[in-house]
């Protein structure tokens, strides 16, 4: 058995070590092509080309119309352009300081340009007078008309096929590659290999709406296209392509796991759910019970549970999580919870107790600096010593993962904010137990194209409607100028009975700049609002003082409430109204928007005041798209597309699926269309 790929499956978000499946007889070393000498193939292998497929696959960057180059006389400064014409004259030229310049001057018959590169005299061995040149790049001057360091490449006879007279591929290079030979290469290879690509989706595509390129065309077009349109709809074949073998991965992993594994039966007997439901005090919206429908169908079934809670911030996942813990203490197994921070685990461990225990359910905190069942056993909390007929939930921070904690009997471990969290810490968690339910839950909105991909190996369910009688929420971008009015109003709100958070970038003030922080600001704060008290809280407190900071703002006695973005995630106090965040072009567009939804949890009106100074135009606009959206789902596309994926996910979700020719900002269609020819044409 491959226990090994299972474990790995049973680690979420696990299968980006899956390399791509191997085709026939592509997969043979660059080599067999002939004729490449031994230093190409190394230097190839650097640009990760190793076999006859990954030389198919790797795309141009950009194509140049060499049937069309546009003429010197039309160009100005700043275009970036192709011509094509003859070196008029050339040389270099020795500079002070040992620097050197070499140049030459290309006349295309409508007016004359001038190409120079600095300190590579060598390439005077290269360019002749008389010369047919192709160049490319941008002009930097005016007059006379000149290029810096275009690319550049000479005409030869016989070149009409591969890099003349037709739109030619230019490709990324590497030292000791240049672009007509890789060129060839890649005719050679496109040429005698695109034939024998195995292309069995393009009968998939077939039924299905358009016309598609088959895989062989789709290679041909992509290096040689007979003009640009064609190369676009060979990039969209092979994208296509490219997702479709990504879910056929993870199909085959599934099946592999699902293949082996049972799971535990946590069918559950309604004895704790009907008084969980009926004490909560209020009723699920429609979107809560459609994601509990789909959660306790999971763990009724017969594979283990995966699945993702999506909802945006305030839309009521935990007591979504918690119907999932009854069910599995009700089906007689015990259940963790992890949650990023310990604030966080300290919420989450209050709500539990007062809905769990009058059930009969135990409920324990288990985080780096409270562990409630340490008196019992201090070396290793074997908490199944408890004294109680149904089985506890266990509610804790990354201390849950360290190799002393276990826990018998666990049936479904639960991650609050999972994107908290890195994958092996979430490996660690679910092998706690044996192929557990488990379910992750995010409140980070994650774009469509992500989604479907990062999270492609999970089932996902959405929260897509927030709990009724919620306060509007207004958000306002203001200048520092505007602080005293800010000041005026907070003072206001606080004195009708609400309550504030007023964020920061910085613990500590770090000199120079303008960039706050919130010990610094704590003192002038206090004596702002005085006689209203004022609270800190920050990562770098004592486990002891945050929780005072946390419970004296939870209890009323805090009114305001200074803190870094460590309030970011999960925290639920329905009477604060404000949230006032500065230096907010500091943070991630779903960052401020994380900390705006620790507002607007109550039936008041609630207000985000985002202050920024000086910032550049980008970043205004930015700011000025959270006064206008509060659609966690659009903000995270906003900047996914403004920060990539990988600065929107977290470094903890490296690992990101690679693709040549997908794009995750822009082929939503693709990716869609990719996945449901695979739900229909998988196993077939
Ligand atoms: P999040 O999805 O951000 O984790 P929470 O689970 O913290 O949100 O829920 C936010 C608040 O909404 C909590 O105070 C919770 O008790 C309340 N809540 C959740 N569901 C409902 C509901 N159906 N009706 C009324 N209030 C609800
Ligand atoms: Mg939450």
């Amino acid at each position: 058995m491959a226990s090994c790929d299972l474990g790995k499956y049973c680690v979420l978000i696990s299968f980006f070590d899956v390399s791509d499946p191997k085709l026939n007889p592509i997969d043979n070393p660059v080599a067999s092509l002939g004729g490449l000498r031994r230093e190409k193939l190394a230097r190839l292998s650097k640009l990760g080309i190793h076999t006859i497929a990954d030389l198919l696959w790797y795309g141009p960057k950009r194509y140049e119309d060499r049937n069309r180059p546009q003429k010197i006389e039309d160009l100005v400064k700043g275009d970036i352009a192709t011509v094509a014409g003859v070196i008029k004259a050339g040389g270099v030229k020795r500079m002070r300081g040992g620097r050197s310049m070499f140049e030459f001057i290309v006349d295309d018959g409508t007016s004359r340009l001038n190409c120079r590169w600095w300190n590579m005299p060598y390439m005077n061995r290269y360019y002749k007078a008389g010369d047919n040149v192709h160049v490319h790049g941008k002009i930097s001057a005016q007059k006379p008309l000149t290029m810096d360091h275009p690319e550049a490449e000479v005409d030869e006879e016989g070149d009409e096929f591969i890099h003349l007279k037709r739109v030619v591929p230019v490709y990324r290079l590497t030292e000791g590659i240049q672009q007509r030979w890789l060129r060839s290469v890649m005719w050679q290879a496109v040429d005698q290999f695109a034939e024998k690509v195995t292309d069995v989706h393009s009968n998939w595509i077939e039924g299905d709406d358009g016309y598609w390129f088959s895989l062989k065309k789709a290679f041909k077009e992509i290096h040689f296209p007979d003009d640009t349109e064609q190369a676009s709809l060979a990039r969209e074949r092979l994208a296509l392509e490219e997702f479709i073998r990504f879910y056929c991965r993870i199909k085959d992993k599934r099946q592999l796991f699902q293949s082996k594994i049972k799971a535990l039966d946590c069918s559950g007997d309604d004895s704790l759910m009907k008084p969980f439901l009926s004490n909560i005090g209020f009723d699920l919206t429609g979107a809560q019970q459609r994601a509990w429908f789909d959660i306790s169908r999971d763990m009724k079934g017969s594979f283990p549970m995966r699945r993702l809670l999506q909802g945006d911030v305030g839309s009521g996942k935990t007591v979504v999580a918690a119907c999932a813990a009854v069910q599995a203490v009700e089906s007689g197994f015990s259940v963790v919870l992890l949650a990023p921070t310990e604030i966080l685990a300290e919420q989450h461990y209050r709500v539990f107790k007062k809905w769990f225990e009058p059930l009969g359910v135990n409920v324990h905190l288990h985080t780096g600096s409270k562990k409630t069942l340490d008196s019992i056993d201090r070396q290793q909390c074997e908490l199944d010593v408890i004294e109680s007929a149904l089985p506890p939930v266990v509610v804790g921070t990354h201390a849950l993962v360290e190799d002393k904690f276990s826990l018998n009997n666990l049936g479904l471990a639960i991650i609050d904010e999972q994107h908290k969290f890195g994958v092996e810490q979430r490996k660690k968690l679910v092998r706690k137990g044996h192929y557990p339910h488990v379910l992750v839950m995010t409140a980070t909105p994650i774009p469509r194209t992500l989604g479907l991909t990062v999270y492609g190996d999970l089932d996902c369910s959405i929260i897509d409607e927030l709990p009724p009688g919620r306060g509007r929420v207004r958000t306002f971008v203001r200048s520092p100028d505007s602080l005293p009015k800010v000041w005026e109003f907070i003072r206001g709100k606080v004195t009708e009975g609400r309550q504030a958070y007023i964020v920061y970038p910085r613990v500590d003030d770090q000199g120079g700049g303008s960039i706050k922080a919130v010990n610094q600001e704590f003192e002038s704060v206090k004596e702002n609002l005085a006689p209203h008290s004022v609270g800190l809280i920050h990562g770098k407190l004592k486990p002891s003082e945050k929780e005072e900071a946390i419970s004296g703002f939870l209890s009323g006695e805090i009114k305001v409430l200074l803190s870094t973005s460590v309030i970011e995630v999960g925290v639920d106090i329905p009477n604060s109204t404000i949230m006032l965040i500065e230096n907010a072009d500091r943070f991630g567009l779903a960052q401020l928007h994380q900390l705006r939804g620790r507002i607007g949890r109550g039936s008041f009106e609630s207000y985000c005041i985002l202050i920024a100074g000086d910032i550049s135009e980008e970043g205004r606009r930015r700011l000025n798209v959270m006064e206008k959206c509060r659609d966690g789902f659009m903000l995270a596309e906003e900047d996914l597309r403004q920060r990539g994926p990988g600065e929107l996910l977290g470094k903890t979700q490296s690992g990101m699926p690679n693709f040549n020719f997908g794009d995750l900002v822009e082929d939503w269609i693709l990716i869609q269309k990719a996945r449901s020819l695979v739900d229909r044409n998988y196993n077939i």
